[in-house]
């Protein structure tokens, strides 16, 4: 059903396209529901793999929560037929050929039809409780600035940024393959759709496409074609954008404006940071919608100014107000700055978040870079910045009796596994971070924390404590061993120890036993701690089974452990505890199967002491 509805819009894509970049390359196409868990489509010759997940989700919370997304993606496995299918690339070098112009038509298509602006992709035409809640969450969500520049700007941010054009064994950051390709790739043709002109632009695709129907195209031969039909010599784009790794930071930091005979000066301050410019567009906006654009060619400076001519006061300046250009920030394209009051969910790319209770309760964040808080009633503050894949810095205060607070400093840990590709792939790996607390007493903590899952699979932690002249030392490791398909060993081994004089407060804590942190004082705690916990994840079962259509019980993974554990101040007297159980891990996804939640349900059957078997459940993240 949901396939045959989707499928309704294909000749509607198709004649778009057709009209714009030529026929159809095929006679026929077959479409196909692919029955694998995977979220993925694909497109050979004339056949489209559409996956059963998509359709599983279609309704999932509110009807029909997934049909744009859906055409997103119909839309981009029709575009195949005319790039990467119907005219071949070489996969391994200029796959961006392929992906990227693919993107191009899809994201193109989508805009002409569902508009470009604002909250385009969850739309319901009913009204209800469900479609209320996918609103509420996912209704700001842009095609566009969501799905493929905020990934471009994440990967700038994170330094993960390469040329969306060479070959595999040069790829440095493999991680961030399919954002590189999908999502820088379609940024940069549209941003050499705007330096040549939408028009010239279409035709250059529409010869492309019909020269090489069944050869392989180039990029050199696509940028032959471009040249062409614009009459631009485009060596310096390619060379910055497409096979360089050009990036480009542009902002304005204020303006002045003065009252001329006939009309207003503004004096623009423009700032750059970046290794390639390309003309950015500046919209002056006064009152009564009066605008006016024009065109910044960078000389490449860190601060320029530019003087303009209006015949109306100028209220607010925006460069590349409709996102033409690559961008690494966009926080700094408006004067005066933009904040947006967020009254539900929102994600602007090119402003504060600004979030107010009536408390007084205040927030102010950037995208995941930073944010700061303050609750006046609990007379507290906290905040957080981050410095792109290097680490972060975060801390909070708080006036109790004196001021206490603490100043985290995170160092973050990457690895280069191998993965069988040719390409450098980057895990993050673990954290290294330094803590200086006043409590109100002066502490100090050093941690450690590791995680893996390419190569091998483990996680773990270690830390130092130092307080009040005392000190104190922990490390937890767990080790996941692949015994066969779907069952999987894990080992635990965790080790506390506290030096006399640290406050009691700070000794470790057996909280590895269930029954143990399910007691009524919380887990115990002694000077000195070890435990070993042994488990088992066996297959999983996947009932696919609806909870009136407000969400998927998707998976139910069962696991068996046996732990135990000692506590002890003095070595002579030592308590031991042991204990054997049995729970499911519950993955429920809501919101077509975007928001998943996951429980635990299990049931412990203390050995040492013996007692009753308890029962216990919580929610995971
Ligand atoms: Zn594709």
């Amino acid at each position: 059903g949901g396939l045959r509805a989707l499928l309704t819009w294909a000749p509607e894509i198709l004649a778009w396209y057709e009209e714009r970049f030529g026929p159809y390359p095929f006679s026929r196409i077959l479409v196909v529901e692919h029955p694998t868990d995977v979220g993925v489509a694909m497109t050979a010759e004339g056949i489209v793999f559409l996956p059963r997940w998509f359709f599983a989700r279609e309704n999932l919370t509110a009807s029909n929560t997934l049909t744009r997304l859906g055409l997103y993606v119909l839309a981009h496995e029709l575009a195949h037929f005319w790039w990467g299918i119907g005219t071949g690339v070489d996969f391994d070098a200029e796959n961006w050929l392929s992906e990227g112009l693919t993107q191009y038509l899809a994201i193109s298509w989508y805009e002409e039809r569902f508009g470009s602006e604002g909250g385009n992709l969850f739309v319901f035409d009913k009204k209800g409780l469900g479609e209320e809640l996918v609103s509420y969450y996912l209704g700001f969500l842009n095609l566009r600035e969501h799905l493929t520049e905020l990934p471009y700007l994440e990967l700038a941010f994170l330094g993960f940024d390469e040329a969306v054009v060479k070959p595999t064994r040069e790829v440095r950051y493999d991680q961030v393959t399919p954002d590189r390709l999908y999502n820088k790739g379609y940024l940069v043709l549209r941003a050499l759709a705007h330096l040549v002109g939408a028009d010239a632009f279409q035709q250059a695709l529409r010869r492309a496409a019909q020269e090489f129907r069944g050869k392989e195209l180039t990029v050199a031969a696509l940028k032959g074609i471009v040249e062409e039909e614009s009459g631009q010599d485009l060596q310096r784009f390619f060379a910055d954008w497409v096979w360089g790794e050009a990036w480009a930071d542009y902002g304005i930091a204020g303006f002045r404006q003065r009252r001329t005979e006939e009309g207003y000066e503004i004096e623009l301050t423009l700032t750059y940071a970046g290794t390639g410019t390309l003309p950015v567009p500046v919209e002056l906006r006064g009152p009564e919608d009066r605008r006016k654009t024009l065109r910044w060619e960078p000389r490449g400076e860190a601060v320029e100014t530019l003087t303009v001519a209006t015949d109306f006061p100028v209220r607010e300046v925006v460069l590349d107000p409709e996102h033409r250009v690559l961008d690494t920030d966009r926080l700094n394209n408006r004067w005066p700055r933009r904040y947006v009051w967020a009254m539900r969910n929102e994600l602007p790319l090119d402003a504060y978040v600004v979030r107010a209770d009536p408390s007084g309760a205040f927030a102010l964040q950037y995208l995941n870079r930073f944010g700061f808080a303050v609750y006046p009633q609990e007379r507290a503050a906290e905040g957080w910045v981050r410095f792109g894949r290097t680490g972060a810095l975060s801390g909070w205060a708080q006036v109790q009796e004196s001021l206490v607070g603490s100043v985290t400093l995170t160092r973050y840990l990457w690895a280069t596994p191998r993965t069988g590709s040719t390409a450098t792939y980057w895990e993050q790996v673990g954290a290294l971070s330094l803590t200086l607390a006043r409590l109100p007493e002066w502490a100090f903590g050093l941690g450690l924390s590791w995680s893996m899952g390419v190569a091998r699979a483990c996680a773990g932690s270690a830390s130092l404590l130092l307080a009040e002249g005392g000190y104190g030392l922990s490390f937890s490791h767990t080790e996941l061993f692949a015994l066969g398909p779907h069952l999987y060993p894990t080992l635990t081994l965790s080790l506390g120890f506290a030096s006399p004089e640290l406050p009691s407060r700070f000794w470790p804590t057996l909280a590895e036993l269930r029954f143990l942190a399910l007691g009524e004082e919380g887990a115990p705690q002694a000077q000195n701690k070890a435990a070993a916990v042994l488990g088992l994840w066996l297959p999983p079962i996947l009932p696919a089974y609806s909870l009136a259509q407000a969400a998927l019980l998707s998976e139910v993974r069962p696991r068996l452990f046996l732990a135990a554990g000692q506590l002890w101040n003095d070595p002579e007297d030592r308590s031991t505890f042991l204990e054997v159980g049995g729970e499911v891990w519950i993955t429920l996804e809501a919101l077509g199967g975007l928001l998943v939640l996951q429980g635990v349900v299990g049931l412990t059957w203390p050995l040492l002491p013996a007692g009753p078997v308890l029962l216990y459940f919580g929610l995971a993240g």
